[in-house]
């Protein structure tokens, strides 16, 4: 069966970062885990902020009947880091789980990752993660502007990961795999005109050391 370009992509990441992971020496792969403990201290505070605050939206409006709005087909953009992280974090049978789906049938309008129990990531990609529809964003706004501050200082704090105006992890993880030899079109931080834009803007135009303002 042939594979959609965005399927053959992701599945060629997994395989290349499985392979990767399985051939570094232990004291390597412990390093990798420590320098995403941070970022999974953050994921659990945003999961612990939707749990409270949106799981009751998102179950009534959109799990319930599996039908999932924000899991359209071939809809999101994965990093690569993404797929580093979620790797270091699975079992087996997870990736096993993922290999799957994206060598299987590929007609549906779903996206590939969406199983009946909800996705099949360990730890879902960050776009998927920190995106609210209307909904969603509505029901925050008739939280109150206490809640509304308590995300926006979430979504403020995953730039710290994920936005190359200065050294980030998923940059980072990327370059790890490049220099390694390796190669993917999810590699966005190396490969994306606005991503390097944004990295370039930053290099000409420093951080003043003293108080962290230009
Ligand atoms: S964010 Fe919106 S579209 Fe996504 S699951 Fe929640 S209610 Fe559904
Ligand atoms: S990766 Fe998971 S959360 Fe993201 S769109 Fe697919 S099923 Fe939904």
């Amino acid at each position: 069966m042939e594979l959609t370009e965005y399927n053959r992509d992701q599945l060629e990441a997994l395989l290349m970062v499985q392979r990767r992971l399985r051939g570094l020496p232990a004291s390597d792969l412990a390093e990798l885990k420590a320098i995403i403990r941070p970022y999974l201290r953050f994921r659990a505070e945003v999961g612990a902020f939707q749990g409270i605050h949106l799981s009751e939206v998102c179950t009534e409006k959109c799990f319930a009947d599996c039908t999932s709005a924000c899991c359209g087909k071939e809809g999101i953009a994965t990093f690569f880091a993404d797929v580093v992280i979620n790797s270091l974090l699975s079992s087996d049978e997870e990736i096993d789980s993922l290999l799957r789906v994206l060598s299987g049938d590929q007609a549906g309008f779903k996206c590939i990752y969406l199983g009946r129990n909800g996705c099949l990531w360990r730890l879902k990609p960050i776009v998927c993660e920190m995106f609210l529809c209307d909904h969603a964003k509505e029901s925050l706004h008739l939280r109150g502007e206490e809640i509304l501050r308590q995300w926006e200082n979430l979504r403020v704090r995953e730039k710290a990961f994920t936005w190359p105006d200065r050294p980030v992890l998923f940059d980072d993880l990327e370059e790890q795999f490049i220099k390694a030899g390796l190669e993917s079109p999810l590699m966005y931080f190396h490969r994306s005109p606005g991503l390097l834009r944004v990295k370039a803007r930053a290099v000409s135009k420093p951080i003043h050391k003293s108080c962290g303002r230009d």
